[in-house]
């Protein structure tokens, strides 16, 4: 099996050491009870997921340039192809980043973590 890199542990809810493990008790970001509950180390390798306190607020930067990339796309689509329609950007904008709001927080979260953590070199057994 090949080794599970960064982007995969950050888009599959995974640990950023050994890929294999979740970051998130709950795989879906909809599970609007529990979208935000980690689990405190790895359950496969022991990785502390939260490494100390205060650790994520550097995510909301994370979240800050995700949220902005989506606008800027989200515009270029409806400017190269619902020109005609340019206000419903403005309409739509907000309903649509609310309903992103539980998945950019968890993506930012794992983003920001995998930036300080290198993957093992084997995955672990
Ligand atoms: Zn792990």
């Amino acid at each position: 099996m090949a080794k599970p890199g960064k982007l995969y542990s950050v888009l599959f809810n995974k640990c950023p050491r050994c890929g294999v493990g979740d970051f998130f008790i709950t795989k879906s970001a909809y599970n609007l009870r529990n979208f935000d509950k980690m689990n405190k180390q790895c359950p496969h390798c022991g990785e502390r997921l939260v490494p100390e306190p205060g650790f994520y607020q550097g995510a909301l930067y994370m979240s800050y340039a995700f949220y902005v990339a989506f606008m800027v796309i989200y515009f270029l689509i409806f400017v190269n192809f619902f020109e005609q329609y340019l206000d419903y950007f403005l309409i739509s904008i907000i309903p649509v980043l609310i309903i992103l709001t539980p998945y950019f927080y968890r993506l930012a979260r794992r983003s920001w973590l995998a930036l300080f953590i290198t993957p093992a070199e084997e995955p672990q057994p």
